[in-house]
């Protein structure tokens, strides 16, 4: 069975010996209750998957007490991957009286940065500390957190980390629905109405495809679709360039369309990318 520790000094040996016999290192930073989306991310190399619900990178009024964890069922995902150890620690191994951040400016302020405004510095500070634990060559993250990507790979060129950020494709259920550990949050009406994310983001994306070039005749047009949908409620629907996140006006390139809408008292968030 995959080797799951909890200590710093036991992720940093089984590093130290793969490097011995010249292998590369992956790093799969997760918060747990792994899905398909997550399985993705576990491509090759020798690959640590990082286990850990940061409490850092959750306000007061968030869902961090109330967050999924599964560590055996993680476990088992990340065997049948061909992941080689999980690092699962606890705040107290992560965090003891730290008096430092990590935080990266004004493109951690827009989009889910406005709802959760210390969010990013928690993920930058959590990312860097298993960064510097781990040492990989690559580090792998979803496109699904879209905006995380932009802000570690700023993070990573600002600081020099010598590390490849992949980014991976979004994976979805077969309805469309992005996967996400929060999906478990929605009861039945809940996880219908939660297809309006992907639905209003294929109707965007369909428009741009088409020849729309107006950022905001296409952003109406996501919102309106979200509209529709009672249980509803939009947190933002915005188009920015892939990578200053400021507003987009021409959406034919290198554009990203972002929603957080509200279903229920559950947050989630979806988007497609224009390269
Ligand atoms: P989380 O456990 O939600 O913090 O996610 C850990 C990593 O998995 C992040 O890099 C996410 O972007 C990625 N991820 C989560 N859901 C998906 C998905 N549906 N498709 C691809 N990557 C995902």
């Amino acid at each position: 069975m995959i080797p799951v520790v909890k200590t710093i000094d036991e992720v940093r040996n089984y590093v130290k010996a793969w490097r011995r016999e010249g292998r590369t290192v992956g790093l799969v930073p997760t918060m747990g209750f792994l899905h398909e989306g997550h399985r993705s991310l576990i491509e090759n190399d020798c690959v640590v998957v990082s286990d850990f619900v940061n409490p850092t990178q959750f306000a007061p009024n968030e869902d961090f007490e109330t967050y999924p964890r599964d560590i055996e069922a993680d476990a088992a995902l990340c065997e049948s991957a061909g992941a080689k150890l999980i690092f699962n620690p606890e705040p107290s191994e992560m965090y003891h009286d730290a008096l430092t951040t990590v935080s990266v400016d004004k493109i951690t302020k827009v989009l889910c940065g406005k709802t959760r405004p210390i969010h990013f510095n928690g993920v930058c500070t959590v990312v860097s500390k298993l960064f510097n634990i781990v040492m990989p060559d690559r580090a792998y993250f979803g496109q699904k957190d879209a905006q995380q990507l932009c802000v570690v790979k700023k993070m990573v060129k600002d600081l020099n980390f010598d590390i490849e950020i992949v980014g991976c494709p979004i994976i979805r259920e077969k309805d469309g629905l992005a996967k996400s550990s929060r999906n478990t949050y929605l009861n039945a009406a809940e996880r219908k109405a939660a297809l309006c994310l992907a639905r209003a983001l294929s109707t965007g994306r369909k428009m741009i495809c088409d020849g729309e070039k107006d950022t905001e005749r296409v952003a109406d047009a996501i919102r309106a679709e979200i509209e529709r949908e009672p249980l509803a409620r939009i947190d933002y629907v915005e188009i920015v360039d892939l990578d200053t996140l400021e507003p987009a006006r021409d959406a034919s390139s290198h554009i990203l369309a972002a929603v957080a809408v509200y279903i229920g008292k559950t947050r989630l968030i979806d988007n497609f990318i224009i390269d």
